[in-house]
């Protein structure tokens, strides 16, 4: 079984159950390790509404360190950091400050957008879409660029409600991107919550892993769990979907210091 990589908690206001919850499922499941990685605070009042206050900080930190000599599963201590215009203020300096095993860099919002939340789902009927998914990828290579990120997450969040652009169209606006993660160094995660969308696909796409695996961008998995019983979700065909675009490996992190590990 592999590691799950990307794990809400109650602090972010929209998950669900306990920490000991997730870890008991976890346990169950045969996970050798999981991350915690709940959505970043922000001083700026950033998408307060889904997330934790900067004073409760203290608390995630707390939380997660209770189960530090747990050894099964292992649990690591991560952040999901929202990358926009200007991020870099607070982020630069803070995610430095702190032991962090593994940071996600996301990006939940184009322009004042918050694209993949459904209750501005009606946007996506009144925009352009290529352009749309355009400007997505290109914050996604200026996610990159900050250097402040181990590992992007669910690369092709777009396509939530099934709004997308052709086959040939993303490709084309996507290796730019793709360039650019692989000059930063970062990998990107398996991220088996599409399926639990309405797109009812894991992100990344094939086509699009195909074109990472060719850039020998390295794979992490993550269920996006925001709720324990989401603990590594569909990880089976998350595996599956990484063998055939030719992964023999994935990553395992410690302190921000990535290791390959075989697929099992
Ligand atoms: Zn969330
Ligand atoms: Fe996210
Ligand atoms: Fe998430």
């Amino acid at each position: 079984m592999q590691a799950d990589y990307h794990i809400h908690t109650f602090l972010c206001k929209h998950a669900e159950g306990e920490l000991s919850e997730y870890v008991d499922a976890a346990r169950e499941k045969r996970l050798p390790e999981m991350c915690v990685t709940d959505h970043a605070p922000d001083p700026g009042g950033y998408d307060a509404e889904h997330r934790m206050e900067i004073d409760q900080f203290p608390q995630y930190t707390e939380l997660i360190s209770e189960f530090h000599d747990n050894g099964n599963p292992t649990v690591l201590y991560g952040i999901e950091a929202d990358y926009y215009e200007g991020c870099e203020q607070f982020l630069g300096k803070w995610l430095v400050g702190q032991k962090f095993d593994l940071v996600i860099g996301s990006i939940h919002y184009i322009r004042n957008w918050g694209f993949d939340n459904p209750e501005e789902r009606n946007i996506w009927d009144s925009v352009n879409i290529i352009n749309t998914w355009r400007e997505y990828f290109e914050l996604v290579g200026r996610l990159a660029d900050t250097r402040l990120y181990d590992v992007v997450a669910h690369l092709d969040l777009p396509k939530k409600f099934g709004y997308r652009p052709t086959e040939r169209d993303l490709k084309e606006m996507a290796q730019p991107t793709l360039d650019h993660i692989v000059a930063a160094g970062m990998g990107i995660e398996i991220n088996t919550s599409g399926l639990r969308k309405p797109v009812k696909e894991i992100y990344p796409s094939p086509m699009l892993l195909e074109l990472a695996r060719e850039r020998e961008i390295p794979i992490c998995f993550g269920s996006d769990a925001h709720a324990p019983h989401e603990v590594a979700y569909a990880f089976d065909k998350a595996v599956k979907l990484a063998r055939q675009a030719g992964y023999t490996h994935c990553l395992r992190f410690r302190q921000r210091k990535k290791e390959f590990i075989p697929l099992s």
